[in-house]
């Protein structure tokens, strides 16, 4: 078992939000298959605009969008439109290419707060089609002091019904005042992230802004809290192929992306269209090409 890692997340903005970018990390890129974790606002948001994350590419991995709060509409070349809220899963599979935006919701104006995660895909499905699943309700398991949301993979006998192209887990914690332990597969390693309140593991105080990495060889993990207290447990078998991001890529070889990028520059069908009123998102190109 790994001593206890925590690293500071790296604030940014994306759209109209600001975020703590926890995944990836210079000293940490992924965490099982997960190579890119967002802790969106909590920010104010209103329409049109709301997230206002415009028209961009992706391949190679899944997007996991999770709010805790607010609500935002996904929209992208499949011909997929979808309103996300609070204790929603949307997943979208990029495979060899798709394209999505993230905007507003007419009605909603408020806090938008939640998470966006990337899970690397592997070379068995990662040049295959794209596909986009919502699920409007997943399983729960009772904790000692709260409750676990199963978002993906599976946790004391809780299976979620999203698409898992490798064995990885994605929990959303919800707990009160207490102890609570958490029972974890030991060959998976794990980490997680706050949205809420604060916590101590291991003796160590973990807050929002923190990636707590728990390595693996971990049977279960006992978080102590003061008071209520929401995180996000994420981890999976360690991730056995050398994974290269850039921009909103997922790949393996520099010339995989040089040439993704083209395509999305040159409107190749490859990312299809999304149907948004904001102008589709473009960057200058790696630079190592092309
Ligand atoms: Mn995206």
């Amino acid at each position: 078992m790994g001593d206890l890692e925590i690293t500071d997340s790296q604030e940014t903005q994306v759209g109209a939000v600001g975020v703590r970018r926890a995944l990836p990390r210079q000293r940490r890129r992924t965490v099982g298959p997960w190579c890119f974790v967002d802790h969106m606002g909590p920010s104010p948001v209103r329409p049109p605009r709301g997230m206002g994350v415009a028209p961009h590419p992706h391949i190679g991995l899944q997007t996991v969008t999770w709010l805790v709060e607010g609500e935002a509409l996904h929209r992208d070349s499949l011909g997929t439109e979808q309103v996300v809220r609070p204790g929603e899963l949307n997943l979208m599979t990029a495979g060899r290419g798709v394209s999505h935006s993230e905007e507003g919701t007419d009605a909603y104006r408020g806090t938008l707060h939640g998470l966006q995660l990337w899970i690397a895909q592997p070379s068995a499905t990662r040049n295959g089609p794209p596909a986009f699943e919502h699920h409007g309700a997943l399983p729960r398991r009772e904790l000692d002091v709260g409750e676990a949301t199963v978002l993906v993979g599976e946790l004391d006998g809780a299976t979620s019904p999203a698409r898992c192209d490798t064995e990885h887990l994605g929990v959303d914690l919800l707990v009160r005042a207490g102890t609570t332990t958490v029972p974890l597969r030991g060959d998976f390693e794990h980490a997680l992230v706050i949205v809420d309140g604060a916590l101590r593991l291991d003796e160590k105080i973990v807050e929002p802004g923190h990636l707590a990495y728990l390595g693996t060889g971990r049977s279960e993990i006992t978080l102590v809290t003061r008071g209520p207290a929401r995180l996000l447990l994420f981890g999976g078998l360690p991730f056995d192929e050398a994974v290269l991001m850039w921009w909103n890529f997922v790949a393996r070889t520099r010339g995989e992306i040089v040439e993704a990028y083209r395509d999305w520059m040159t409107n190749d069908d490859r990312f299809g269209r999304v149907d948004s009123t904001l102008p589709r998102i473009e960057v200058g190109p790696p630079p190592w090409g092309p």
